[in-house]
């Protein structure tokens, strides 16, 4: 599993970034980039965005 930013829905108001503890968002040319390495799949950016940009999903 991991977590996946739909670039096309990503406006980049960045609150995935405040919310996330470990931070491991961040914004990139406004769009959110998630670290993988970072991350712990903690989903709490998933309701942070107002945009419904952000989910979890399989790996590839
Ligand atoms: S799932 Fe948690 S640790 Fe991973 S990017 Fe989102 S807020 Fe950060």
């Amino acid at each position: 599993m991991k977590i996946y930013v739909d670039r096309d829905k990503c406006q980049g108001s960045g609150e995935c970034v405040k919310v996330c503890p470990h931070r491991a968002l961040q914004l990139i040319d406004g769009k959110a980039v998630v670290d993988h390495d970072r991350c712990d799949l903690d989903g709490l950016c998933i309701p942070a965005c107002p945009h419904d940009a952000i989910n979890i999903v399989e790996e590839a």
